[in-house]
């Protein structure tokens, strides 16, 4: 008798791109024939689709999730001197975008359990500098947007939405990206749609807001050769926005999948001693699968898990508080340090097999006895 060693990878992107291959190669024939490389006709057509999508009256395309979360805070008029108000545990960018534009990033902890910012602590931190707030629905799991929305109007501050892992995700039946005054998207491969290359979306229901987003992701200028500002060079590729196309219409789906993925896992670690399972919040569209393992066990499973061919990953191990170029500005956070030596991102996907999750909660099981 033969064994077959399992090999899970956190994401495998293969079972996506053979179901639709012959879909993208068509579009991207398409683009070939029109040659229309630059903002062409599926740049515009995706930007429609995807505003009536998010139900969002101005859907714009950009290079990157990290260019959408700048492009948003340029629009807005935040710079130096001005403080925006963030969660530490998250990816770079998020920081790095109010870094980038001469801003300042100040953080307040996490809430344990959704790992998303804690928004009772939001406006303990708010000072007469403080001009915007930026969640992040974080691993797909939507933040609490009715209260942000509060803080924000009676402080009269703007909200930028990092909506980088949660496109799809809903707080209370409303799209996240479409509460502030900018939600900014990310096309990264692996996120929830993604692009098979870079791009990003910035979505808004102002007019002059987004006449603003337009003028800065091509050089500042509304008009060819007339720069008003400076800007960016940050269009989405018409080769992306195509692929882009034939996958937006399968992304709820794809996203209840994921949810019924989670469930799975939840159901099946419920016993299992040590380690702490997610919410199955409503409007949460796992992004990330992410466990809390207790006891100082975390990177031990790992490891085990790697040496049965199951992939994990520690999103995030560093909070962005204690990173070098912050450091020292903040007094620890308990519980996004804490956050940062727990957690551990399971495989998880669209296209997931939930027979081959089986093996999944069954090493994690094993990992624990042993
Ligand atoms: C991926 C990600 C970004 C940046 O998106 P890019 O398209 O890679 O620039 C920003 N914020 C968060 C939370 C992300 O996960």
């Amino acid at each position: 008798m033969t064994t077959t060693r399992i090999h899970i990878p956190i994401l495998d992107m293969k079972p996506e791109i053979d179901e639709l291959r012959p879909e993208i190669m068509a579009a991207i024939g398409r683009v070939l024939d029109r040659a229309d490389f630059i903002m062409g006709e599926d740049v515009l057509l995706f930007e429609q689709e995807i505003a009536a999508y998010l139900g969002v009256k101005h859907a714009i395309g950009v290079n990157s999730g990290t260019d959408a979360l700048v492009i948003a805070l340029r629009a807005l008029g935040i710079g130096l001197g001005d403080e925006v108000i963030t969660t530490p545990f998250t990816f770079f960018a998020t920081a790095e975008s109010i870094s980038t534009v001469g801003a300042t990033p100040v953080f307040v902890d996490i809430d344990p359990v959704s790992l998303n910012i804690n928004v009772e602590l939001i406006e303990a931190a708010i000072t007469e500098r403080t001009r915007a707030i930026m969640p992040v629905h974080l691993f797909g799991n939507p933040v609490d947007m009715t209260r942000i929305m509060d803080i924000a109007t009676r402080h009269g501050l703007k909200v930028v939405e990092d909506c980088a892992q949660s496109l799809g995700a809903r707080w209370r039946g409303q799209q996240t990206g479409t509460f502030g005054d900018f939600g900014a998207y990310s096309f990264f491969p692996s996120k929830n749609l993604g692009a098979y290359g870079d791009g990003g979306l910035i979505a808004t229901n102002d007019d002059t807001l987004a006449d603003l987003a337009r003028m800065l992701r091509v050089h500042g200028s509304r008009k060819k050769y007339h720069n008003e500002v400076v800007g960016y060079n940050s269009r989405l590729d018409t080769l992306q926005a195509a692929i882009l196309r034939v996958k937006l219409p399968h992304v709820d789906k794809w996203n209840a999948h994921r949810r019924e993925v989670a469930r799975q896992y939840n159901e099946g670690l419920a016993g299992v001693a040590g380690i702490v399972a997610p919410d199955l919040t409503d409007g949460h569209v796992f992004h990330q699968y992410t466990v809390r393992v207790q006891n100082g066990n975390r990177d031990e499973v790992q490891k085990r898990l790697a040496d049965q061919g199951i992939g994990t990953m520690i999103y995030y191990p560093i909070p962005q508080d204690e990173l070098p170029i912050y450091k020292g500005k903040f007094s620890e956070f308990y519980n996004s340090s804490s956050a940062a030596k727990h957690v551990l991102s399971l495989p998880m996907g669209h296209f997931l097999d939930i027979h081959l999750q089986r093996s999944v909660i069954d090493s994690i099981t094993n990992s624990l006895l042993t």
